[in-house]
């Protein structure tokens, strides 16, 4: 789970900074778009609000003319065509300036030599200003210009007489060359586009520049659509129906003339750079993801193992101990008899012995020996002998009272001890009595034996043994040497050690 969150939340805070990138990318893009927006139309209305000054300095002089007329006087002429020529050398933006009479004659221009000969009655602007009494500036339809050849956009004002008929037209022609100079200047990507356009749908200006397109109706574009049903500035993106590219596109109306701009960035081109980056950063992100996943899986792994390890160890752990435990009993207990083997044996007098001697109580000791045992093997063989002293063993077992402390243990080869704590000579003389009873009524067959089955023999002594004075040595010799009188007597029965030392 924590592994799983983890790769998760790198994944998704990569997504949300990614998106955040996005979406500011995108803002300066259109704040790029709408200053550049800003630029052209400001670049726009200066452009021909110079021409136009230029316009309504001419007209105010012909039109003050003390002639009236168009046709003033040939000096007056001469003047007139100095300034144009000037003015039009003084502006990069003027293609030329050009008054018509009423009837569409050339009077006058700018060209250094005027060849008068044209008639421009048939063009648009002055088809307007015959039928419009506007004072105002025209702006009309491109052309390319009957004197230089190049396309050009008109501007132009009406020339009236004093009693306000129509005299003429004058004009000044934009050259195209100077927007595409300066269209030109603009970094908006190799996809960007820039254009001019009449507020009535037609496409003025363009880059990239397309002279088919020039004059062309734009009324049918989405971006047409939305400049006309919104405010005169706006941003949105828009397919191309041009080149189908997807734009961000800004537009914005010129102040003083019925024309506006848009300026627009190819979204994909925009989009290009933080695309890369995302698509880098995704696969780092993805890459560390698993790196992390494989790693945390190989981590819950091992703890796993470890885990299983402990168990497995805790397991020994007890398996260990346990057969510690048997090891113990066995190490302690005899093989063939069940009872307790001599090292016990020794260990536990040893503690009896101090402990009756801190106590000051008695302690005694029972040494029995099997009659004729040898003969029995000999008659019998070694496997039934084995098998003799089992029995033995058990009814021994059956026979000693159930104290703590007591205890019978296999003291040599047919020879048991039984060692009673508390308890004195009478007591473990009955005790012994009990025993040879016992065994007799086992009427174990002994063909070599005087009473015709198994019997034993038994030495008894006791002692209440005294620091510095008594010995565990001397209480099992006593014994001993009372086994040895019951032998003597002739076996099957009990003798006691002289109590020269019972208290
Ligand atoms: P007695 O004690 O009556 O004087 O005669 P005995 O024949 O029993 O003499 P002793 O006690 O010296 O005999 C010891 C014999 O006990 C020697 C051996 O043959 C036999 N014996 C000792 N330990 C074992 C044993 O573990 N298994 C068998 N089958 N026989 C044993
Ligand atoms: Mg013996
Ligand atoms: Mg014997």
């Amino acid at each position: 789970m924590f592994v799983a969150v983890v790769c998760l939340s790198l994944v998704a805070i990569d997504g949300w900074r990614s998106l955040n990138a996005r979406a500011e990318l995108l803002g300066a893009s259109e704040r790029n778009t709408s200053n550049l927006a800003r630029a052209m139309a400001q670049h726009a209305d200066d452009t021909i609000t110079a021409a136009d000054t230029c316009l309504a300095d001419i007209v105010e002089r012909i039109e003050s003319d003390a002639a009236a007329t168009v046709r003033a006087s040939a000096p007056a002429m001469e003047r007139l065509h100095r300034l144009m020529v000037a003015q039009v050398n003084r502006l990069p933006q003027l293609n030329g300036l050009f008054v018509y009479d009423e009837a569409g004659n050339w009077v006058v221009n700018s060209r250094p030599v005027m060849n008068l000969a044209y008639n421009n009655a048939d063009r648009e602007y002055f088809v307007f200003h015959r039928t419009h009494t506007d004072a105002g500036p025209h702006i009309g339809v491109p052309v390319v210009s009957r004197s230089t050849g190049k396309w050009v956009l008109p501007v132009s004002r009406r020339l009236n007489r004093p009693d306000g008929g129509f005299a003429g037209v004058a004009l000044a022609t934009i050259d195209f060359d100077y927007f595409t100079a300066f269209y030109q200047s603009l970094d908006i990507g190799k996809h960007g586009a820039v254009a001019l356009l009449h507020n009535e749908g037609m496409m003025l200006v363009r880059r990239p520049f397309d002279e088919n397109r020039i004059g062309s109706s734009i009324v049918n574009t989405p971006i047409y659509r939305q400049f006309q049903s919104t405010s005169r500035t706006g941003t949105g993106f828009f397919r191309s129906t041009q080149d189908g590219e997807l734009r961000l596109n800004s537009y914005r109306a010129l102040e003083r003339y019925p024309l506006f701009v848009t300026a627009a960035l190819s979204r994909d081109e925009v989009l290009e750079g933080w695309r890369r980056d995302t698509m880098l950063h995704s696969c780092g992100v993805l890459l560390l993801a698993v790196l992390l996943a494989l790693f945390g899986k190989r981590l819950i792994q091992q703890i796993e193992m470890r885990l299983e390890a402990e168990k497995e160890l805790l397991k020994a752990r007890d398996a260990l101990e346990s057969l510690n435990r048997s090891l113990e009993k066995l190490a302690l207990q005899d093989g063939l008899t069940g009872l307790a083997n001599r090292r016990q044996f020794d260990v536990t007098l040893g503690s009896e012995f101090s402990r009756a001697t801190r106590a000051g109580t008695e302690l005694a000791f029972i040494m029995i020996d099997v009659d004729s045992f040898k003969q029995f093997n000999d008659l019998y063989g070694h496997s039934a002998g084995d098998d003799c002293l089992r029995t033995i063993s058990k009814a021994i077992r059956t026979q000693t009272p159930k104290r703590p402390g007591d205890l019978a243990a296999r003291y040599g080869g047919e020879e048991i001890g039984i060692l009673l704590p508390l308890t004195d000579l009478a007591g473990a003389q009955a005790v012994a009595e009990r025993v040879r009873k016992a065994i007799f009524e086992l009427r174990i067959p002994h063909a070599g034996s005087a009473f015709g089955v198994v019997t034993i023999s038994a030495g008894v002594a006791a002692v209440r043994p005294q620091r510095g004075v008594d010995e565990p040595g001397a209480l099992i010799e006593a014994a001993d040497q009372a086994l040895y009188a019951a032998k003597a007597a002739g076996r099957n029965r009990v003798h006691s050690a002289p109590a020269a030392r019972a208290a």
